[in-house]
């Protein structure tokens, strides 16, 4: 299994030379289990480049999604809305790309399938959903497994805020497909891969997701507030972390910035040590940075987090990263690629 970051951030995309290692955008991380589709963890702006290199085929290194060879688009991604409107072929509203029959990304057969699981429904981790480039080819298809919020579905919240005038079109004017499925806590399979899910304490329902396939699992706990008393821990935040080969968690806060924000739905990196080691977890990757921080201060917090006494029953302790790979094998999960 791989795990790859496309965006690490939480709360709101930012960008500055100090910010270039950790990288800028929300919340978008892939699974990859051998000879599936990825599973797409949260549709944060990384949602955006992660459908760049799935139209260009070397998101899994193979070309090849759900067992159709993806057709290459043009370098950099889908054209330009001015360049279009000058070529007068295709669908343009505002400056959203809606695609066409002669799309340079729709050669290909058609019938991509991609499986996307979200955590919530706060805007860092939606709002890449309309700029993700498989979802204007025609016949494609993204499943979308989120919470459902206070009565309402996840569909009816997304359609609330996804279209004029926030927004030029709705979600059901793409040419491809997403279907909103309502999850509650449970398990689901995905290919040869359970993933369990539970609501973990946040603002607002929350699920933390956990994948089980071929021997390993990976927890993924994006956004997750801790106690005041920094100790205890929900069970059902034990039963997702529980022996796992790696551990995604929120680590947005120093104690400081805590001590100041102690219900503002987040953790600090001492406290996801302190849930990874309690869970008998093997690596963790601290995640969801604030956008305050840059990367000097992240390389600060990794290291104090990987000195704390508890960190000594994980393997390794990392500061996640766009672009970021991590190889998890039964024994042996092990960075692939660092950060830049
Ligand atoms: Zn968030
Ligand atoms: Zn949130």
């Amino acid at each position: 299994m791989h795990v790859r970051f496309f965006g690490v951030r939480g709360s709101c995309p930012c960008s500055s030379d100090e910010h270039r290692r950790y990288g800028g955008n929300t919340s978008c991380v892939t699974v990859e289990v051998d000879g599936q589709e990825p599973i797409i963890l949260d549709l944060g702006t990384g949602l955006r480049p992660l459908g760049v290199e799935l139209l260009a085929g070397i998101g899994a290194g193979t070309g090849v999604v759900n067992g159709a060879r993806v057709a290459p688009v043009t370098p950099g991604g889908a054209p330009g809305a001015s360049e279009l409107q000058e070529a007068g072929r295709n669908r343009v509203a505002g400056d959203v790309w809606l695609g066409g029959a002669d799309d340079p990304g729709a050669g290909g057969p058609g019938g991509e399938h991609w499986t996307a699981l979200l955590t919530h429904l706060h805007w860092d981790h939606l709002i890449g959903l309309p700029f993700f480039p498989p979802v204007l080819r025609p016949g494609a298809k993204l499943d979308v497994y989120g919470p459902p919020q206070e009565g309402r579905s996840i569909q009816e919240v997304v359609d609330q805020v996804v279209k004029p005038p926030f927004f030029p079109v709705q979600v059901e004017e793409l040419h491809g497909s997403v279907v909103f499925h309502d999850v509650a806590e449970g398990q689901m399979t995905v290919g040869s891969a359970t993933v369990s899910i539970r609501q973990v304490p946040h603002v607002g329902t929350t699920l933390g997701f956990r994948i089980d396939a071929g021997g390993v699992a990976v927890a993924y706990l994006s956004d997750h507030q801790a106690p005041l008393d920094m100790a205890a821990v929900a069970p059902a935040v034990l039963e997702l972390c529980d022996g796992a080969d790696l551990v995604i968690h929120d680590a947005q806060y120093t104690e400081q910035e805590f001590v100041a924000k102690a219900d503002w739905g987040h953790s600090t990196p001492a406290y996801a040590v302190h849930v990874a080691a309690e869970a008998g977890a093997r690596m963790l990757a601290l995640f969801h940075h604030d956008p305050m921080h840059d990367d000097d201060q992240i390389d600060r917090l990794v290291e104090v987090a990987a000195a704390r006494p508890e960190a000594a029953r994980l393997t390794q302790v990392v500061a996640a990263a766009e672009q970021m790979v991590v190889d998890v094998r039964p024994g042996s999960t092990s960075l692939v690629v660092a950060n830049r």
